[in-house]
């Protein structure tokens, strides 16, 4: 237990913002959020169309074991506070008018089905590739996921330690895409697997091999939440509530206070100043470089890497007509992958022809339609530079042109939608998540340093931590949970050695 004295502001209501403070809160710091928006969750958000809630963020669920933690350790558990459901297809794959894919949790399933799909080669090719991410996952899990951002002195220490097998089976060394080749001859299923790279805003062509774990995570299980994503926000900041949290929605934090060294406070919109023993910025660090909470927040991180992926979403209720099989998780790919990553990080411009994901959220992984309109989200990648220039409406308007008629020659057809769609481009996420540029997952997993470099729990201001899916240990729901836990962790560690060192007398002095 934490001296019970200690009081801790979280930046920002998040994920990884909202795991810190039920983290801390349980250990008996009494924890404030302050949170910008009116409502908790940040990127896992809702918006409304034609009066239905429509989950406008993340909409696939894996890594379960993170919330059963968080909820258990928070007295509670992931049963008691939300229902799931594991779905057995992960996701329905379409090339325009050419057969679909379906990828299933059973592994042999997958296998029978790529084996009709592209041959028994291929097929036979999945399980190596199943095995390999296996390996990866097994090597990565405890030393990465679950522990404190190594450095890149430390990780060669323990990658040595781990010999040439483990140093292997990390496969840092060559792009996601080359690992590719080996497994698979077939360009769509290079294609389909490279997508991963874009869970964490990244190319498959830049991104290291590592990132194929992400086909592991999925295989390990993808989850539907009843009543939908938004659901996991709401259950997150009930018990933290439960555990004495305060959440003061609608109250930007304009500045970090520090007094001497140490972070002491911060300064609200209104001009209220808010004292603490420790802060916790789940916002992205960039905003802290870039100094949008005071000149002092600048030398807390090194300056960022190289930002991921935006999005351009629309969310939109409407009858899908077309023979078309929806599913809950769609995948429609654009004919040239390569062209497509050089649009979108080389020339900074919105794909020609995008890759288009389709989530229907009034659908299990059944193909049962629901009666009556449904609610969708559809999502195409963007370059994160919604900072430096907004989409004009004729550019918007040509990437939903594509990206619906991709849909239209797999055999998905929309009518004209009734109300209007709520579309969402890399100036607006920019706007709600500061100094990211609508990037959406903190910096790009680029070259074999990413991980080494991404910001870690600790911040070189004291007393200043970080929390989220732009910090160790990546993006993404799960993972930006983690990162709430390893920065609870972080705080504890450094509140027991600082009342430690107040309590040890020792003969000599100090
Ligand atoms: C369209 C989309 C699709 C996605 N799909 C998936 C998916 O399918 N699966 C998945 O796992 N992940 C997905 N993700 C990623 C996932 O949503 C994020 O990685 C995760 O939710 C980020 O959590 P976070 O802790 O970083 O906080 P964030 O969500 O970034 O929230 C940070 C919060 O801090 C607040 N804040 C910032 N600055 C201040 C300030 N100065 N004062 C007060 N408050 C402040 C913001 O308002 C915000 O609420 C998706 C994201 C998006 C946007």
């Amino acid at each position: 237990m934490a001296d019970r004295t200690s009081r801790a502001l979280v930046i920002g209501a998040g994920v990884g913002g909202l795991v810190s403070a039920l983290e801390l809160a349980r250990r008996g710091i009494e924890v404030v959020v302050l949170e910008r928006a009116p409502k908790v969750g940040g990127k896992m958000r809702q918006v409304d169309v034609a009066g239905r809630a429509i989950d406008a963020g993340p909409t696939v669920m894996t890594m379960r074991w993170v919330l059963e933690e968080v909820f258990s350790s928070a007295g509670t558990s992931l049963d008691a506070e939300l229902a799931l459901r594991r779905a057995e297809v992960l996701a329905r794959h379409a090339w325009g008018e050419g057969p679909t894919l379906d990828l299933y949790a059973d592994l042999d399933r997958s296998v029978e089905a790529i084996s009709t799909f592209a041959g028994r080669a291929e097929g036979e090719g999945y399980r190596r590739f199943c095995a390999y991410t296996q390996r990866i996952y097994d090597a990565v899990h405890k030393p990465f996921l679950c522990s404190e951002r190594p450095s890149l002195g430390s990780a060669m220490v323990a990658v040595g330690a781990l010999g040439l097998q483990g140093m292997l089976s990390i496969d840092g060394h060559r792009t996601l895409w080359k690992a590719l080749g080996e497994f698979f001859r077939d360009a769509r299923l290079r294609q389909l697997f490279g997508r991963y790279a874009t869970y964490c805003g990244s190319s498959p062509f830049l991104a290291p091999a590592t990132l194929n774990v992400i086909a592991q995570v999925e295989r390990d299980g993808v989850y539907l939440v009843e009543g939908g994503m938004y659901r996991v926000a709401e259950a997150l900041a009930r018990v933290a509530e439960r555990l004495g949290v305060t959440i003061r929605c609608g109250e930007h934090v304009t500045e970090l206070v520090v007094s001497g060294d140490r972070a002491a406070g911060v300064r609200l919109a209104s001009g209220e100043r808010l004292s603490a023993d420790l802060v916790v910025h789940n916002g992205d660090p960039a905003a802290l470089f870039e100094g949008m909470l005071g000149a002092t927040g600048r030398r807390a991180i090194p300056a960022p890497a190289e930002r991921s992926l935006s999005a351009v979403t629309w969310a939109f209720v409407a009858e899908a007509r077309g023979a078309y099989p929806l599913t809950r998780h769609n995948v429609f790919f654009s004919k040239d992958y390569h062209e497509e990553f050089r649009d979108l990080f080389e020339r900074g411009v919105l794909p020609r022809e995008p890759t288009v994901y389709v989530c229907a959220q009034d659908r299990d992984d059944g193909d049962r339609a629901p009666p009556g309109p449904e609610r969708f989200l559809c999502l195409v990648n963007a370059p994160a530079r919604g900072d430096q220039r907004a989409l004009t409406t004729s550019e918007i308007k040509q990437c939903e042109t594509a990206a619906f008629s991709l849909l239209e020659r797999a055999g998905l057809v929309f009518p004209p939608f009734a109300a209007p769609p709520v579309v969402t481009t890399p100036s607006e996420f920019n706007r709600m998540f500061p100094a990211t540029g609508g990037a959406l997952y903190g910096p790009a997993s680029h070259g074999w340093k990413s991980p080494f470099v991404r910001a870690s729990s600790r911040t070189k201001i004291p007393g200043l931590y970080l929390a989220g899916g732009a910090a160790h240990p990546g993006a993404g729901v799960p993972m930006a949970a983690l990162s709430g836990r390893l920065c609870a962790k972080a705080v504890i560690e450094d509140l027991a050695s600082t009342s430690r060192s107040r309590e040890t007398v020792m003969r000599g002095g100090i």
